[in-house]
């Protein structure tokens, strides 16, 4: 469905972002991927798929700036790369805070905007947010909740913004999903199931079929918009 197609995916070495980047090279697409620790992970990822992998902390607004702007013209911009911090906010170091911002928040909108230079009409943004963008159930986690919230915004934003180009802005609102950051057999996973109707980790996979709909040619009158995919943990 997307051969020929130049695709970027920001945070794709691991968990989410890497099932992504296996759906898009399996459907043909041309992939490039960043990651930030993951590098043997990330090498691997590549020669198992074809893609190549790009070493860009998300955090360095620059870095990122220049990483889309030399993958482009890009038809397809996945911003996946993301993490949660835990615990009490007054206990929090401020500095760590603003790295999840940075990395949460700046970079979609910097990245988004960068794409959109060079994105062709029919060109389609795809951001990670999460359930917890709607609905957070739990203390301890309030940096991130507002991080996906702001990409909210975001979206309905740029939508404005770039569709008389013809090009869209969505964001993917997972519930629990089964990575390193949310393992099925993790501390947390009687209390998330106890939200949902249907009872278990979603997998990565299922995010990125989600993901590959709103890139492929179906999706072009879809756009400002938040999708769940949640197992109704935000119901
Ligand atoms: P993982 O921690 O399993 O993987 C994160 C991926 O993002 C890795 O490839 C990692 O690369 C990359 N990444 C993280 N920080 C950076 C950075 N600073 N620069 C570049 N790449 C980075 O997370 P998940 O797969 O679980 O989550 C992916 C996205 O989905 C996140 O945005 C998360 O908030 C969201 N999400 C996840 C849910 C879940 O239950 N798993 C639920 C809802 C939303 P590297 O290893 O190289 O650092």
């Amino acid at each position: 469905m997307f051969k020929d197609k130049t695709v970027l995916v920001l945070g794709g070495s691991r968990g989410i972002g890497a099932a992504i980047v296996r759906r898009f090279a399996d459907d043909g697409a041309n992939v490039t991927f960043t990651y930030a620790g993951s590098k043997d992970a990330a090498e691997s990822l590549a020669a198992q798929t074809g893609s190549k992998a790009v070493r860009t902390d998300s955090a360095d607004r620059d870095a990122v700036i220049a990483t889309v702007r030399e993958s482009g013209p890009l038809d397809v911009l996945v911003v996946n790369s993301g993490f949660a911090i835990f615990g009490d906010p007054l206990d929090q170091d401020p500095d760590e805070i603003d790295r999840l911002f940075q990395v949460n928040v700046h970079a979609p909108y910097h990245a988004s905007v960068e794409a959109a230079r060079q994105m062709p009409e029919g060109g389609r943004i795809i951001v990670i947010g999460s359930v917890n963008g709607d609905r957070m159930p739990v203390p301890g986690m309030a940096s991130y909740a507002l991080s996906k919230s702001a990409l909210q915004g975001l979206a309905r934003g740029l939508a404005r913004d770039f569709g008389p180009r013809g090009i869209t802005i969505n964001i993917v609102q997972p519930g629990p999903i089964d990575t390193d950051a949310n393992p099925a057999e993790g501390p947390m996973r009687d209390l998330m199931h106890s939200f949902m109707a249907i009872k278990r980790h979603g997998k990565p996979e299922e995010v990125a079929g989600m993901v590959a709909w709103l890139a492929g040619p179906e999706a072009g009158f879809v756009t400002g918009a938040m999708h769940t995919i949640d197992g109704a943990f935000g119901a």
